[in-house]
């Protein structure tokens, strides 16, 4: 309903969404301490030294990893990378932030203008990236925690566990037109993160925060409508409702001739609304000035390039990759975007490289998609106790007809559940279709599952072919036809 309304929205006005992705990077120890990041259902303020709790005095130092996580980051979307860059100070006051300030980087971030192409159902678009930096994260605040003998019933106690950590803020040009683009760059991004190691990005985990600018502008019109900060998007569903809801709010106030205000509101997924958070700072506010601690930090192409050699293949052109040897661009992007499935493809292929690639796709995002959810991939990438050469000899006999479809899924599903090697279960086939006295078998149970077929043999009507066709696929098609035909006409005869 809010989608469709929304859409309504848009035919009168345009939306201009500009998209910032504050990432927990996947480091050992904090940005600029030695503490550990592992505190995630750790007791509240055991992670901390006197560098994150911003006592006076404390000396940062950076983490190099953390610096390499964003530039592998840009790399990955085609930013630049500067070879000089330096560190700043964000004041302002609020509880979870110690020292006063943040240290992040403002002037020159550690990549810039880099790209993030994404599909949507209205079909590509490139998400243009104004930046990638590093800052540190804050801590994190418990409101309404209970206080057992305290004087107040409910307050609110601070966790430092957080303060320090190494976060990536990404922040996209204002380009983004649409709800669903704006949460398929979200997807894109995540995926790519992952697939570069730099954060697990798990969104209902905070580790990855999504916020929306949000304004709209009549149709056809250049400048910039009023602009509403849009946060506490938890999934990416609520990242499309929130923009979707705000799209139409704010059209509606346009319409009725109120003024927006700039300002942050948050999403309420209960009740699928936004809510008014607070007036928005603007940068002036926050009064940057370069971090003395800290000397600017220096980026030399060996380290870039050396970054550059570590680079997995990322999600895009293994999505082409996989398109190229055939497998549909939907089977592609649903692959790909499943580590299980994506792990299960590859170690498949690998072990059978005769196997058409489009057979391994359906049989990954299939049954054994299944079996995974419930198991988990063993240690040679596939599910429960398969293994990557028997399902490719499997699917290669299928492929080349050499043994029927019905058969062979059967087969699967059989090593599937027990892990019989498919040799065995190849031979155990062949000794029930080679042998007449199995193929008689399977034509006695046809003929007495079909007592009208003999009825009309005997009154001369061709049943021969259907009998067969009956018989074939008790067999899954694995069994030679001239020879079950030779036996099914013996039958009748017989009968007759
Ligand atoms: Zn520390």
């Amino acid at each position: 309903m809010t989608a469709e309304r929304a859409a309504n929205a848009l035919e009168r006005y345009e939306a201009v969404i500009g998209i910032e992705i504050h990432c927990q990077l996947r480091t050992e120890s904090k940005m600029f301490c030695a503490c550990s990041t592992q505190y995630d259902g750790a007791p509240p303020n055991t992670h901390n030294c006197p560098t994150c709790l911003g006592l006076p005095g404390a000396l940062p130092v950076i983490n190099k990893r953390a610096v390499e996580h964003v530039i592998a980051t840009g790399l990955a979307i085609g930013a630049s990378i500067p070879a000089r860059t330096q560190w700043e100070r964000k004041n302002y006051f609020y509880p979870d932030l110690p020292k006063g300030y943040q240290i992040s980087q403002y002037a020159i971030p550690l990549a810039a203008n880099g790209r993030l192409p994404i599909e949507t159902s209205a079909g590509p678009f490139t998400v243009d990236i104004t930046r990638a930096h590093l800052e540190e994260d804050t801590a994190k605040l418990a409101h309404g925690t209970v206080v057992a003998g305290s004087a107040a019933p409910r307050t609110t106690l601070v966790d430092f566990n957080r303060s320090g950590a190494p976060l990536m803020e990404i922040v996209t040009e204002p380009c983004i037109r649409t709800a669903e683009q704006a949460r398929r760059y979200a997807e894109e991004l995540q995926l790519l993160l992952r697939a570069i190691g730099v954060s697990d990005a798990d969104m209902e985990r905070g580790q990855m925060r999504v916020e929306a600018n949000v304004s709209l502008r009549p149709r056809g019109t250049e400048p910039f409508g009023t602009r509403v900060e849009v946060k506490n998007m938890n999934s990416f569903r609520s990242v499309e409702r929130a923009i979707a809801f705000e799209i139409e709010r704010q059209a509606a106030a346009l319409d009725a001739g109120e003024p927006l205000v700039m300002e942050t509101r948050g999403w309420d997924d209960g009740r699928q609304v936004t809510y008014r958070m607070r007036a928005k700072e603007t940068s002036d506010d926050y009064r940057y000035f370069p971090e003395p601690d800290l000397p600017p930090l220096r980026v030399d192409g060996a380290w870039i390039d050396g970054i550059r050699a570590l680079q997995p293949e990322l999600p895009a052109a293994r999505r082409e990759r996989y398109i190229a040897a055939g497998i549909t661009p939907y089977d592609a992007a649903v692959i790909v975007a499943d580590p299980d499935m994506r792990r299960a493809f590859e170690a498949i292929s690998a072990a059978g490289a005769s196997v058409p690639a489009k057979e391994v796709a359906n049989f990954v995002s299939g049954s054994h998609a299944r079996l995974a959810k419930t198991t988990g991939l063993n240690e040679r990438g596939t599910a429960g106790a398969s293994d990557p050469a028997s399902i490719a000899v499997l699917l290669a006999a299928i492929a080349d007809g050499s043994i029927g479809r019905p058969a062979g899924r059967d087969l699967l599903d059989r090593h599937l559940a027990d892990g019989t090697p498919a040799a065995d279960l190849l031979a155990t086939v062949a000794s029930t279709i080679s042998d007449d006295s199995a193929l008689l078998a399977h034509i006695d149970a046809v003929i007495a599952a079909n007592p009208k077929a003999i009825a009309d043999y005997k009154a001369g009507k061709p049943v021969a072919g259907f009998l067969v066709g009956q018989v074939m696929r008790a067999t899954g098609g694995a069994a030679d036809a001239a020879r079950v035909t030779a036996l099914v006409r013996g039958r009748l005869d017989a009968e007759g």
